[in-house]
């Protein structure tokens, strides 16, 4: 076995360095050094792992102080598996190490249709096959769209498996050379305790034990190609703001064969000028004239299945409210259906005409108070 580089000269970095030094030079080491943007260089595989060992030791507080105490024999001597996790250290965890940085890149893109997508997190893993992580979308929908459900297209660039090649990355399979189709390599370890036996899984096949005579030339081995695709999503009636629509796997790409994540759609729908939405009901503030409100009328009044004509009692007053029932949202995503409120304003005339200001004089001759101001002109004599 070759003796091992120093984790801090692996990194380019002091051994001072900072914990946010040391994640900044992974990231640049990782980019530059991942294995598929570097298919010509046989030991990529080796240089890329030996960039992740020294992160997944640098970036950890206790395994850092065990290796500037001790170096590299200070790690093995705690075992054959130092790092705590199963395999070996090539495992991280997408949340704190951006994958999709590196996926971008390999692609040449910029992430194009992922722009204001942001990922649920999920963990990557670069041996096992791995379910992508789901994607989160939102969109915004008219107050109308969301109530009366509607048909949405949009594009959307998705990570599939390569055509030409089924999701392989070459043809004419044949057993791994490295590991002669087991998967998996064993090296020797020497350490303070003696020498140890380490099984890890091979790196040529990535542990499935079978190479490609042949590398596709559609995907560049990759397996996977990012295509445009025309989404159409059908939205139920009654969508309301946080409520989410699930498209089955058209989130991120799982790795080593593993299935896609799913994209979750949620939507943010725009208010109404007059209709007021809370939940499935839906409130209206409807004007009165004073006489409207003294005499009562028939008044035709919008509703957001068109116009129906209404009979308002006499003697309604502001912020009285009156149900037109099944008149709400026909939530077919809840199955329920609300209810309209009418809300009602009195709207006094700050001017009026000559005559009809006679009228009015005439009117306020006669006795108009009602049982609440009566009540109130009596706590007046009182408080007097
Ligand atoms: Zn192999
Ligand atoms: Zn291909």
């Amino acid at each position: 076995m070759a003796t091992k580089r120093d984790y801090y000269e692996v990194l380019g970095v002091s051994k001072s360095a900072s914990d946010a030094e040391i994640k900044s030079a992974y990231r640049k080491k990782a980019k530059q050094l991942h294995p598929d943007l570097n298919k010509d260089d046989p030991h990529a595989e080796e240089k890329f792992k030996e960039a992740q060992e020294a992160y997944a030791v640098l970036s950890d507080e206790n395994k850092r102080r065990m290796y500037d105490q001790f170096g590299h024999e200070g790690m093995s001597g705690r075992g054959a598996n130092p790092y705590g996790y199963g395999g070996s250290y090539t495992n991280f965890d997408a949340s704190d190490f951006d994958f999709g940085d590196i996926f971008d890149s390999i692609f040449g893109g910029s992430g194009g249709g992922f722009g204001g997508f942001s990922g649920f997190g999920g963990k990557t893993s670069s041996k096992r096959a791995t379910r992508g992580s789901d994607v989160l979308m939102r969109m915004n929908l008219d107050f109308e769209e969301a109530i009366y459900g509607c048909e949405k297209k949009f594009n959307l660039d998705v990570i599939e498996d390569c055509d030409e090649c089924h999701g392989h990355g070459g043809f004419d399979r044949e057993d791994c050379a490295t590991c002669h189709g087991t998967g998996s390599v064993t090296t020797q370890q020497q350490t303070i305790l003696g020498a140890f036996m380490s099984r890890s899984t091979c790196p040529k096949c990535n542990g499935l034990g079978k190479t490609y005579k042949r590398k596709c030339s559609e995907c560049s081995g990759k397996g996977k190609v990012k295509v445009k695709k025309k989404i159409t999503i059908n939205i139920p009636e009654g969508i309301n703001t946080g409520d989410r629509q699930r498209i089955s796997g058209k989130g991120n790409p799982g790795t080593n064969g593993g299935e896609s994540g799913d994209l979750y759609i949620e939507f943010i729908v725009s208010e109404h000028d007059y209709f007021i939405r809370e939940n499935d009901d839906i409130y209206l503030e409807v004007p009165l004239t004073i006489t409207e409100s003294i005499l009562g009328c028939k008044k035709e009044i919008p509703t957001i299945y068109g116009n129906v004509k209404i009979n308002i009692s006499p003697g309604t007053n502001s912020g009285d409210k009156q149900r037109i029932k099944g008149k709400g949202v026909d939530n077919k995503y809840r199955r329920h259906k609300g209810d309209m409120y009418l809300i009602f304003k009195v709207y006094t005339p700050k001017s009026l005409s000559r005559e009809q200001k006679v009228l009015i004089e005439k009117l306020s001759q006669t006795p108009l108070e009602t049982e609440e101001i009566k009540k109130f002109n009596r706590f007046t004599e009182k408080n007097g």
